[in-house]
């Protein structure tokens, strides 16, 4: 998970301009969900070592301003959920005993 290539980048490193300021960064995974909708995720690896998923989200939104803010609310609910999964995985497993 942490390997290194013999250029100093990780193994899913980009590369290119988007690995800079000692972060690695990979390319870009892009989920674009019939024109409607896209999330673009990026793995980062920070100088410190620690790794992060950053994800961009696009939502069309209704037309109608009551219809847009209620899929506002729908949208930042099923965020917390999303990050707050994301939160638990990433915690250390506590040690089993030998
Ligand atoms: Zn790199």
């Amino acid at each position: 998970m942490n390997r290194h290539t013999r250029d100093g980048h990780t193994d899913w490193c980009g590369k290119d301009h988007r690995c800079n300021l000692s972060e690695h960064r990979s390319e870009e995974i892009v989920l674009d969900v019939a024109g409607r909708s896209r999330a673009v995720l990026v793995r980062v690896r920070t100088a410190a070592g620690r790794e992060h998923a950053e994800v961009r989200v696009r939502v069309a939104l209704a037309p109608g301003e009551v219809a847009a803010r209620r899929q506002l609310v729908g949208l930042l609910g099923d965020l917390r959920q999303a990050v707050t999964r994301a939160a638990i995985a990433s915690r250390p497993q506590p040690r089993r005993a030998a």
